[in-house]
């Protein structure tokens, strides 16, 4: 169900929530920064634009949810102390974006799409009502997303996006540094665009007592991280 935007801004206010997070690929943020916002996945590839595939993406269009743009409350990567599987490049942008005006119908998903069953009904997809996202929506989710739906429209970085950060993987494929490649790639693509503006910080994560340097080597083939931290 189509919930009010701002009352949902308030109530994760009220929940301590004070930004909004999207992670994705080097290759997938860099068509981003080229286009001046966030975009579904359907609108990307409508517009051929040049994005990851993700295993998810027959199961997004099963659910019809090929043309939403997913936000989550939290950083997943520091609150589990692992990477995001969505990508090593996130988008942390204050929560006041959703009181824009124009923005597309915002939904709020009960668990992550992935979970879902083909017989599950809406209601169990999704919360119904303000009251229930109040009651049952934490900031220490990571499978309760917030939805931007059935849009081809971006949504844009200025002037809501504070920080780019990217993960420092700590692995090198034969002489290819991953964090040289990808920061080198994100620094091009941010210096050719105007979009990103001065005042957003671009930072390598720095992580203590986490497992994404492990992961990356030992839980990730080359070619998946090539996946992940190509341009
Ligand atoms: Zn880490």
């Amino acid at each position: 169900m189509e919930l009010d935007p701002i009352e949902i801004m308030e109530i994760l206010k009220e929940k301590g929530i004070t930004h909004l997070y999207h992670a994705n690929t080097v290759q997938t943020a860099s068509s981003f920064i080229k286009a001046g916002g966030l975009f579904s996945r359907g609108a990307m590839e409508d517009a051929e634009y040049l994005q990851t595939p993700q295993s998810s993406d027959e199961l997004d269009k099963q659910f019809n949810v090929w043309y939403d743009i997913f936000l989550d409350s939290s950083d997943l990567h520091s609150l589990f102390n692992r990477q995001n599987h969505y990508g090593p490049v996130l988008f942390k942008f204050d929560v006041e974006i959703l009181s824009q005006e124009g923005l597309p119908p915002l939904w709020v998903t009960t668990t992550n799409p992935i979970y879902w069953d083909e017989n599950s009904k809406e209601e169990e997809r999704y919360f119904q009502s303000t009251q229930e996202v109040n009651e049952g929506y934490t900031d220490t989710s990571y499978r309760q997303m917030i939805t931007l739906r059935n849009t081809s429209s971006p949504l844009l970085f200025e002037p809501y996006l504070e920080e780019i950060i990217l993960d420092n993987p700590g692995v090198r494929i034969g002489d290819v540094i991953l964090k040289k490649k990808a920061s080198e790639a994100l620094a091009e693509v941010i210096a050719e665009n105007d979009y990103i503006l001065k005042n957003v910080k671009k930072r390598m994560r720095k992580c203590s007592n986490c497992w994404c340097k492990e992961n990356y080597l030992r839980q990730r083939t080359a070619s998946e991280l090539k996946l992940a931290f190509y341009p």
